[in-house]
């Protein structure tokens, strides 16, 4: 095993979980083992790729398919719900200042839902899809043309084509990330900018555990990477989205640029060192809350993404567990491990015990306001 940013061999993973249960990045338990590993040269933290990750996402990764406006929820900010895709078209838009007619493309795109957003508040902009897969031409069908539409392969006459190409969320993905950014390289035309988001596993420490993500960069990895790909003027925003990396990078000249990781990788190694810390000391934390405070109780877990899923695998006996809390009402249609997703209104005064399965850096703050949560005193857990 070799890093796929820099190449320098692997070394022993940092992180390593045995047992039957590991959690993708659409919070569902996959029966494989958990292994990371960190890269003393660039920082870069990665998880050997699934077995056959082509199939399963053309057959198996549909998000979001099920209704029109199913999106994650971003954030929730006076009492109003943002989406995801909302949010990331509102950021690019800001970022990018597309001149009038701009060429744009959504690389990756699945159903496009950050390309309507960007179009419906910019319907000058020439907006194109591609993914992987041809799944979601129904919902390109109602965004853009069919010449606007490609899946598996960018043809030909897309090549030094766009002003901008917008990736969200997938160069966590896959195993070859040079070749990916080389591929939307060919697509700009010089001097084109690439905006890009991907998972921080620094604001979302949950990142560095999600076995169908491939890559978890550090600030130093993805610096390395964008430059020995052929971009330059990297912009790497760690605040614009609260639990990614934004990116905004401009083709550079076809001649290959001198790629350094910078000076900070030895700070970045010990911080990603740390991340495998945490994780594994966090099935021992529910192990022994379950144990201690909660045995026989009849319980709920708040949150029912990655976090949730988590803790929920890690239970010794689920049987007192009675429901899963979410706020966002496209979650509660769902069942996981058998257990209904409702509003957090719902939770009953027989309910003694809640998991809080919320992102650690923020999950105390979001649940002080959780009004339902606070109805009695109950023994609250937090990762
Ligand atoms: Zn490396």
């Amino acid at each position: 095993m070799t890093c796929l940013v820099c190449g320098a061999p692997s070394g022993a993973p940092a992180y390593r979980h045995d047992g039957a249960m590991s959690i993708s990045s659409t919070a569902r338990p996959i029966a494989i083992p958990t292994v990371v590993y960190v890269c003393t040269v660039c920082a870069h933290v990665q998880t050997p790729p699934l077995d056959d990750i082509g199939g399963y996402y053309d057959t198996a990764y549909n998000v979001h398919l099920e209704s029109d406006d199913a999106d994650d929820l971003y954030d929730v900010r006076d009492g109003v719900r943002v989406y995801r895709a909302q949010h990331q078209a509102n950021v690019a838009l800001e970022k990018l200042a597309l001149p009038t007619g701009a060429a744009v493309l959504d690389y990756g795109c699945g159903k496009g839902m950050t390309l309507r957003a960007l179009l419906a508040a910019r319907p000058d902009l020439a907006g194109h899809v591609f993914d992987v897969s041809d799944v979601y031409r129904p919902a390109w069908d109602a965004i853009v043309p069919r010449e606007r539409q490609a899946a598996y392969a960018a043809p030909e006459s897309w090549h030094d084509r766009f002003d901008a190409v917008l990736s969200f969320f997938a160069l966590e993905h896959v195993a070859e990330p040079r070749a990916f950014l080389a591929a939307i390289r060919r697509l700009l035309r010089p001097g084109g900018i690439l905006h890009l988001t991907v998972p921080n596993v620094r604001r979302n420490v949950g990142d560095f555990v999600v076995v169908d993500h491939v890559n978890h960069f550090m600030p130093s990895s993805l610096r390395l990477l964008f430059a020995s790909a052929g971009f330059d003027d990297v912009q790497i925003d760690e605040e614009s989205h609260d639990a990614a990396y934004v990116v905004d990078a401009r083709r550079g000249p076809d001649d290959a640029v001198d790629a350094d990781p910078g000076a900070d990788v030895a700070r970045y190694v010990d911080e990603a060192r740390g991340f495998a810390a945490f994780w594994a000391s966090a099935s021992e934390a529910v192990a022994a809350f379950e144990r201690e405070r909660a045995a026989g109780r009849r319980s709920a877990i708040y949150g029912s993404g990655f976090y949730g899923v988590f803790i929920a695998s890690r239970m010794a006996d689920r049987a007192p567990l009675a429901y899963f809390l979410d706020r966002n009402p496209h979650q509660q249609a769902k069942t996981i491990f058998d257990r209904p997703v409702l509003a957090p209104d719902r939770l009953e005064d027989d309910v003694d015990v809640v998991y809080v399965g919320l992102n650690p850096a923020r999950a105390r703050e979001i649940a002080a306001g959780v009004a339902p949560l606070h109805t009695r005193p109950r023994d609250l857990f937090y990762l």
